[in-house]
């Protein structure tokens, strides 16, 4: 980013417990038709949306809807779509002091989605996330270095993780979607490191090719199908301090010192599992900022995440406080 477009931060304390989430913002632009057009085809549709998106926004109004202080660094276009990038997160009570406005688009989605076989396809231009580097992300070292809990993806560029991860004065909770070469270091920093199974097969498999993962790649296990635990197993070679490996309606399983737990997650009628990752990741985020074990805070992530599966949409699927989750007692 340069010097010019970053935006004049008044260094100031943040609360005790605060999550800051350093991550993407996007607009998500759907449009559905019957089916999905063949290449140099046109369709006519049958409906478009637009609303924000991007997975740092999402865990953000995750976060902030469980109630934790929540911070947002990142960046947006200067396109004209910068208000109704952030607005979900605005409403939500999210702290948009660290989001910079960089000349050019804001990280646009375009999802096509063809309704005889719920097929999608999905184009991410990262637009203004593209930006949100290892200077942007220096910017804001007072935020990131103070976070109770620091939540991290791939979907900003590599060294602005791997800066983020390196500043860390607290928790960081690195959730690898999509998975991208982070260093060897910013692994280790991870507590927990949250994947999904497509996600734990894709990580392996690079850190069986060593690329990005440093030398140690020889000694660590290449994927095959396997079964849940022994995934979970396997991604503790990627060196971080706990993993967390989400199995949509199955639940999650933890991985934490000699510990492997499964904890299977309500069942409810999925309407649209959109989203269900980013509430699961932002609701751990704020139990653990809150002080919560790990294993607890997935107790309740798995609930969170169940519920947003029950609601349409993504950001609007994250529940608030008022609202009641499946699997109570
Ligand atoms: P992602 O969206 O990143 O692929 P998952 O599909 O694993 O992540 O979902 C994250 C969490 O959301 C799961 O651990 C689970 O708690 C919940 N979840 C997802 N899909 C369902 C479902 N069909 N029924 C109940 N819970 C679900």
């Amino acid at each position: 980013m340069s010097a010019q477009a970053q935006p004049t931060v008044v260094p100031r304390a943040i609360a005790d417990g605060t999550v800051v989430v350093a991550g993407s913002i996007n607009i998500d632009q759907r449009v559905t038709a019957a089916r999905l057009p063949r290449p140099g085809e046109t369709l006519i549709g049958t409906s478009a949306s637009l609303a924000p998106g991007g997975k740092g926004a999402n865990q953000a109004v995750a976060a902030a809807r469980r109630g934790a202080p929540t911070v947002m660094v990142g960046a947006v276009g200067d396109d004209g779509r910068e208000a109704e990038a952030v607005g979900v997160m605005a409403a939500a009570g999210v702290d948009l002091g660290r989001v910079a406005t960089v000349p050019g688009p804001t990280g646009l989605a375009l999802v096509s989605v063809g309704e005889d076989d719920a097929e999608n396809t999905i184009i991410v231009v990262p637009g203004a996330n593209g930006l949100v580097d290892a200077a942007a992300i220096e910017a804001h070292a007072d935020v990131v270095e103070a976070a109770a809990v620091l939540v991290l993806q791939g979907e900003i560029p590599v060294e602005g993780i791997d800066r983020a991860a390196a500043l860390a004065g607290g928790r960081v909770l690195l959730n690898l979607a999509p998975v991208c070469a982070v260093a060897d270091e910013t692994l280790r920093r991870a507590d927990p490191l949250v994947v999904n199974e497509h996600e734990a097969l894709v990580l392996l498999d690079q850190l069986a090719a060593g690329a990005g993962a440093g030398g140690e790649s020889a000694a660590r296990e290449a994927p095959a199908r396997r079964s849940d635990a022994a995934l979970a197993q396997a991604l503790r070679s990627a060196g971080a301090r706990s993993i967390v490996l989400t199995l949509g309606a199955g639940g999650a399983v933890v991985a934490e010192g000699a510990r492997l737990v499964h904890v299977a997650s309500p069942r409810v009628d999925a309407v649209d599992t959109s989203g269900a990752g980013d509430a699961f990741v932002g609701s751990l985020a704020a139990s653990l900022a809150a002080g919560s074990s790990l294993i607890d805070a997935v107790r309740l992530a798995v609930r969170v995440g169940a519920f947003a599966v029950t609601r349409e949409g993504t950001q609007s699927s994250s529940p608030t406080s008022d609202d009641v989750l499946p699997g109570g007692d």
